[in-house]
C-alpha cells in the first residue's frame, strides 16, 4: 500500500517532534498531527488516514479511546501505538483493540523503520 497521509497523536508537543524525526527520511507522505484523541477523531472524521502514530495517554479523550472510536466507525489506519507505557498489559490490549505494533518511547528509529515496513507503508 502506498500511504498518502500520516496522523501523528501525541498530548506533547516535542512527542510529535520526536515520531517524525524516527520516520525514515524519504517517506513521501502527507503528515498531520493532533494534540488529543479529540482532535485525531476530529480529523479522523474528513480525512482519510492511512497511517497513524498513536500515542495512549493523553488527557481528555486517550489512545484507547481513539483505538474504540476507529473500531465502531469500521475505519482501519495501520495504526502503531507509541507509548511510555511499557506495562504488557498495554501492548496486549492496544494489540486486542487492532492496533498494528507498539513501539515504546524513546523510539527506537530503526524499530519504527522495521515496523513500517513490516505493515507494507514504505
Ligand atoms: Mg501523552
Amino acid at each position: 500500500m502506498t500511504p498518502k497521509t500520516a496522523l501523528i497523536v501525541d498530548d506533547s508537543r516535542t512527542a510529535r517532534k520526536l515520531v517524525r524525526r524516527a520516520l525514515p527520511d524519504a517517506w513521501d507522505v502527507d503528515i498531520v498531527e493532533a494534540s488529543g484523541g479529540r482532535e485525531a477523531i476530529t480529523i479522523l472524521k474528513r480525512l482519510p488516514v492511512d497511517v497513524m502514530f498513536l500515542d495512549l495517554t493523553m488527557p481528555e479523550v486517550d489512545g484507547y479511546t481513539v483505538l474504540k472510536w476507529l473500531r465502531d466507525h469500521e475505519l482501519s489506519p495501520i495504526v502503531i501505538v507509541v507509548s511510555g507505557d511499557l506495562q504488557p498489559q498495554a501492548g496486549a490490549r492496544v494489540m486486542m483493540l487492532g492496533a498494528f505494533e507498539f513501539v515504546g518511547k524513546p523510539i527506537d528509529s530503526d524499530k519504527m523503520h522495521a515496523v513500517l515496513e513490516l505493515a507494507g507503508v514504505l
